[in-house]
């Protein structure tokens, strides 16, 4: 005898709208590095190390994957800050090289350094928020965490 299973449950869009997410506010606790859900638990264990899990509510932060786009928007956000006031030194003042790079370089490093957290912490609200994240490839069923 064959038996034929069926799904027991289908997902849609409307079963994920169980708890409202505000998106700026997720971002902005993110970027405070704290817990998107609730603002108090910390969001980090280490300097770029997502936590496991938040320590105060228990939001698994797991399936929150940020990768590379905090780097290019850390990039994208010191450049343009950054470039512009150079240039305007360098036309108006035009002061030595050696200067420029002494003052620069350390500046670029410090002001990325100083963003990456934060930037990092509002993309993982931005998920959050959102509810982006990837499936669970040992999930029993097709239906994505919520
Ligand atoms: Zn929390």
């Amino acid at each position: 005898m064959v038996t034929v299973s069926t799904a027991t449950a289908v997902w849609r869009r409307d079963s994920v709208k169980g708890e409202k997410r505000d998106l700026w506010t997720a971002m902005k606790r993110g970027f405070r590095c704290r817990c998107p859900r609730c603002g108090e638990g910390k969001l980090f264990c280490a300097f770029l190390k997502v936590d496991n899990n938040c320590s105060v509510c228990g939001l698994d932060y797991t399936p929150h994957r940020a990768d590379d786009l905090p780097a290019y928007l850390v990039i994208v956000i010191v450049g343009h800050i950054l470039v512009p006031v150079i240039l305007w030194i360098e036309t108006d003042y035009a002061p030595p090289v050696w200067l420029q790079l002494s003052i620069y370089l350390p500046l670029t490093l410090f002001a990325s350094l100083a963003l990456l957290q934060p930037v990092k912490g509002a993309v993982v609200g931005f998920q959050w928020a959102l509810r982006m994240h990837g499936f669970d490839e040992n999930a029993p069923s097709e239906i994505p965490p919520v």
